[in-house]
C-alpha cells in the first residue's frame, strides 16, 4: 500500500467524535473558508470524506472526470490532515467501503457516535435527500446542520424570492441585479461601464488566423494523482474517455486552480471575449478559462475569479467586452442556472416538453461520424472531457434536440462526459437551455407551462456552425442545402434537414411562441413538396445516424 493510502486510511481507526463534518467531492472549499469545518472543533471532531461507486452508477462517467474528483478529494484530505484535522477518508478501493453515501455515513456514525453532523448545502437533489435522511433516520444523531454554500454569490432562497411572481425567469434581469448587488463593472452613478450591460455584439468573431492560444496548462503529476489515474484506469476499464498521466491537464488543488486563473487573465482574457463563441479544428480550448471544473469542485472562489478579471480591465490589460463576458458567465449564468435548479425541484431532470424519445446515437461515445462538426466536438470530449459552451450548445445539444433524442438520454451523457459536471449546473444547462425540455405539457399535449431557461429553443442549422468554425469547409455534407435531391455526391447537411424537420414536427407548439413568429411563418409558407422532402430525408437520416425515433415507425 502506498504512503498516500496509508495516510488516508489512518482516520478509519478513530473511535469517537462529538461532531462529524461531512465534505462531499464537489465541496472542496479551502479549509479556512469551509463552513462545515467552521462548525466543528478541530481537536475533538472528525471530518468524513467518501469515494463511492454509487456515483458511477448514476451513468457512465468519463475517466478524466472520475480521476479529477478523486485526485482533488485526496489532495484536500491530505491537506486537512497536515492542518491537524482528524479525517475519516473512505477510499474507493478500501475493502470495507459499502460504496454508497448512506452506507458510509451509517458506518461512520456507528464507529464515532457523533451527536451532531455538519454539512454544506450540497450540489444536487439526490445528496440533499440523503442529508434529510440523516436527520430522520439516524437516531444517535441529535442535530444535523446544513450550512449555506459561501462560494456562490446568491442562495437558492434569494433566487426563489427573485423568481416568485415573475412571468418568466430572464437571465439578463437576474444578472443586472447581481451586478448592482456586487457593484461589479459599474460607474459612480451605478450605470454599467462601457455603456451597456452586455457586450455580446463585439463577441462574435470566428477564430481564423488569430494568435495561437496558449493551450491547456500542464501540471506535474504527483504520486497522489498518479495513483488515482492508475486506480480509475484499472477499475473503470469500460468507462468512456481517454485518461493517461501525460495528458491529464486539470488542476486538482486550489494552488493549481489559482495558477490557471492567473494564466487565463494574463494570456487569454484579452482575446477571450471576441472569440468566445468561435470553434476551430484541433483547438478545443481557444482562449477559454478552463476554470469551470475548479469552480464547480469549489476549490476556486468565484468572487476571486471575477475580481481578478475586473482588476485586469482596470489595469488596461483586457477590454470591457472580454471582462464583462467572463463576469457574466460566473456572476450571471452560473448563479442563474443554480437558482433554476433548486427552484424547479427534483423532477426537473425528467422533463420532456417536446416529447422526444429518440436514442442517443453511438457517435456521442466514439466520435465516429462523417459530420465534421460532431466528430471534432465529440473527439474533444473523449480526449479532454471538455468542450466550451458553444460546441456544447450549438453542436452537441442542438443536434440531439433537432434530431429528436430523448432529453434524459443526452442529459445523462452531458452529466457523465464533462470534467466540470455537477447536477445543479449540467441538468438546467442541458434539459433547459440545450434541449428546451423544461416546460410541462398535459396529457392532451396542451402547454401547462412554457420552458423556463429559454424563451425559444437554441436550435440552428449549418449557417451558424459555418460562420463560427472551419468545420463545414472540410465536411462531406453541403452546409447550404436542406434538400436530399440537390446533390447526391454532397448530401444536404443533417443539421439543416433536422432543423427544418424539427420546426415542422413541433409546428403546433412553436407557432404559439411569439419569439418564433418569423421562423414559423416560413414553415407555414413552405411548399408541400418541400415539407415532404425534408420529412422523408430527416427520417432516413434518423435511421442512418442511429436516432431511430419511434415517430418514424
Ligand atoms: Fe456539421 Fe453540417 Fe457543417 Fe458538416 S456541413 S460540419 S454536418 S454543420
Amino acid at each position: 500500500m502506498s504512503t498516500t493510502s496509508k495516510r488516508l486510511d489512518a482516520g478509519n481507526r478513530l473511535r469517537s467524535a462529538d461532531a462529524l463534518a461531512v465534505i462531499f467531492g464537489d465541496q472542496l472549499i479551502p479549509p479556512r473558508d469551509h463552513p462545515a469545518l467552521r462548525a466543528i472543533k478541530k481537536e475533538r471532531d472528525v471530518v468524513l470524506m467518501m469515494e463511492v461507486d454509487a456515483e458511477q452508477q448514476e451513468g457512465p462517467s468519463h475517466k478524466q472526470r472520475t480521476a479529477l474528483f478523486l485526485a482533488a478529494m485526496r489532495h484536500y484530505a491530505l491537506d486537512l490532515i497536515d492542518l491537524g484535522y482528524s479525517v475519516r477518508y473512505v477510499r474507493l478501493d478500501h475493502p470495507s467501503n459499502t460504496q454508497s453515501f448512506a452506507g458510509e455515513v451509517d458506518r461512520a456514525v456507528a464507529a464515532l457516535t457523533p451527536r451532531r453532523i455538519a454539512a454544506m448545502h450540497p450540489g444536487d437533489w439526490r445528496v440533499f435527500e440523503e442529508i434529510q435522511r440523516w436527520e430522520r433516520s439516524i437516531v444517535e444523531v441529535k442535530e444535523v446542520v446544513v450550512i449555506e454554500d459561501p462560494y456562490f454569490f446568491t442562495t437558492p432562497d434569494a433566487f426563489a424570492a427573485w423568481a416568485k411572481g415573475r412571468k418568466s425567469l430572464t437571465m439578463e434581469y437576474f444578472y443586472r441585479e447581481q451586478r448592482r448587488a456586487t457593484g461589479y463593472l459599474l460607474d459612480q452613478n451605478g450605470d454599467p461601464l462601457g455603456g451597456a450591460w452586455n457586450h455580446d455584439k463585439q463577441n462574435r468573431l470566428a477564430f481564423k488566423d488569430h494568435p495561437r492560444p496558449p493551450g491547456p496548462p500542464l501540471f506535474r503529476i504527483d504520486c497522489t494523482t498518479r495513483e488515482v489515474i492508475d486506480l480509475v484506469s484499472e477499475r473503470f476499464t469500460d468507462a468512456p474517455g481517454k485518461l493517461d498521466a501525460s495528458s491529464f491537464t486539470w488542476p486538482v488543488t486550489t494552488e493549481q486552480g489559482e495558477q490557471v486563473l492567473d494564466r487565463f487573465v494574463e494570456e487569454c482574457l484579452e482575446r477571450f471575449g471576441p472569440h468566445e463563441d468561435a470553434m476551430w479544428t484541433e483547438q478545443p480550448f481557444l482562449y477559454h478559462s478552463m476554470l469551470s471544473s475548479s469552480l464547480n469542485l469549489h476549490f476556486l472562489d468565484p468572487k476571486r475569479c471575477c475580481e481578478k478579471a475586473i482588476e485586469a480591465y482596470e489595469r488596461g490589460r483586457a477590454p470591457i467586452n472580454s471582462v464583462e463576458g467572463f463576469v457574466r458567465q460566473i456572476l450571471g449564468w452560473r448563479e442563474y442556472i443554480r437558482g433554476v435548479y433548486w427552484y424547479e425541484g427534483a423532477g426537473y431532470r425528467d422533463r420532456n416538453f417536446l416529447r422526444s424519445d429518440g436514442k442517443l446515437p453511438g457517435l456521442y461515445w466514439d466520435g465516429q461520424t462523417d459530420m465534421r462538426c460532431l466528430r471534432e466536438c465529440v473527439s474533444s470530449v473523449i480526449d479532454h472531457a471538455y468542450a466550451h459552451h458553444i460546441p456544447r450548445l450549438m453542436v452537441l445539444a442542438n443536434y440531439a434536440m433537432i434530431a429528436g433524442v430523448s432529453p434524459r438520454a443526452i442529459g445523462d451523457w452531458f452529466y457523465g462526459m464533462f470534467v466540470d459536471s455537477v447536477d445543479w449546473v449540467t441538468t438546467p444547462n442541458t434539459i433547459g437551455m440545450g434541449m428546451h425540455a423544461d416546460g410541462v405539457r398535459s396529457a392532451d399535449g396542451s402547454v401547462e407551462s412554457w420552458p423556463v431557461v429559454g424563451t425559444k429553443p437554441y436550435a440552428g442549422g449549418a449557417n451558424y456552425i459555418n460562420k463560427m468554425s472551419n468545420y463545414c469547409a472540410h465536411c462531406r455534407y453541403d452546409h447550404k442545402s436542406r434538400r436530399a435531391e440537390t446533390d447526391l455526391d454532397r448530401p444536404p447537411c443533417p443539421f439543416n434537414v433536422f432543423f427544418w424537420d424539427f420546426l415542422i414536427r413541433h409546428e403546433d407548439v412553436f407557432s404559439k411562441n411569439h419569439r418564433m413568429g418569423m421562423m414559423m411563418k416560413n414553415v407555414a409558407k413552405m411548399p408541400s413538396d418541400e415539407r415532404v422532402a425534408i420529412t422523408v430525408t430527416a427520417k432516413s437520416y434518423r435511421e442512418k445516424f442511429g436516432v431511430s425515433n419511434r415517430e418514424d415507425n
